[in-house]
């Protein structure tokens, strides 16, 4: 059994004093939840939002890492960066971080890399354009963008890391995929990990999906065999919407 992950991805949204006001707010409301919670935040709220989080299982999450130590790489943060400011995930690959700012399928495995040897658990995404989806590449796509984010990493890092299916024209647009074909991709994932690895690495790996989820559809795709999890954006900033989307049924 995996253990289902729910993350909030903020964004670019709240800065320190909304952050722990978000948290103090969020903390009761999730406080019994069954699965692992996690918010991940604009590098200028680590410090706030660690100490509201404070007395709760709620993890700390980044929103990109830089894929060396240290050096002249302006506006970038390095794994043992985040890890001494508390952070413990981080989104990795995120569709508007390939789309707006250039990253690839081979610096995502470079950053997911990074993240893993510096004890970070990478929430890697992957999915397809809406043309992708029309003209019938969906499998094929996220399969290789999986197997290369997981390049040079041992079977037991992979056990650990997560991936978040998030079709790009689900991101944002209220248009969610529906129940089956969330499952049906994430399968997919699933079994391109296990034909490359084997079943006792790919089942070990928990998957989200992510897209307009929402307290409203999120019990349909929670009940889903292959969905371990989501990541939540819009959902994730108001704490009633968040702890309802944690707290599925
Ligand atoms: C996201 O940004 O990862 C996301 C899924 O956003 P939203 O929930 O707003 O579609």
């Amino acid at each position: 059994m995996r253990t289902p992950i729910i993350a909030g991805n903020w964004k670019m949204n709240k800065g320190p004093k909304e952050a722990a006001e978000l948290i103090n707010a969020l903390k009761p409301l999730v406080k019994d939840a069954k699965a692992t919670v996690v918010v991940c935040v604009p590098a200028v709220d680590y410090a706030a939002a660690k100490t509201a989080l404070r007395g709760s299982k709620i993890k700390l999450g980044a929103q990109n890492v830089h894929y060396k130590e240290s050096g002249a790489f302006t506006g970038e943060l390095s794994a043992a960066m985040l890890k001494e400011a508390g952070v413990e995930y981080v989104i990795i690959g995120h569709s508007e971080r390939r789309q707006y700012f250039g990253e690839t399928d081979e610096t995502v495995n470079l950053r997911v890399q990074a993240a893993v040897e510096g004890g970070l658990i990478p929430i890697i995404c992957v999915g397809e354009k809406k043309e992708q989806r029309e003209a019938g590449y969906t499998d094929a796509l996220v399969a290789y963008q999986t197997l290369i984010a997981l390049t040079g990493l041992t079977e037991d890092q992979i056990k650990k890391v997560i991936i978040a299916y998030e079709p790009v024209w689900a991101i944002g647009t209220g248009l969610t995929a529906t129940d089956e074909q969330a499952n049906e991709t994430i399968g997919v994932i699933r079994s391109a990990i296990q034909m490359k690895y084997g079943k006792r690495v790919s089942d070990k790996v928990r998957i989200q999906y992510g897209g307009s989820m929402n307290p409203k559809n999120v019990n349909g795709l929670m009940a889903q065999s292959e969905i371990d999890g989501g990541l939540i954006g819009g959902a994730s900033l108001k704490a009633e919407d968040f702890a309802k989307v944690v707290n599925f049924e």
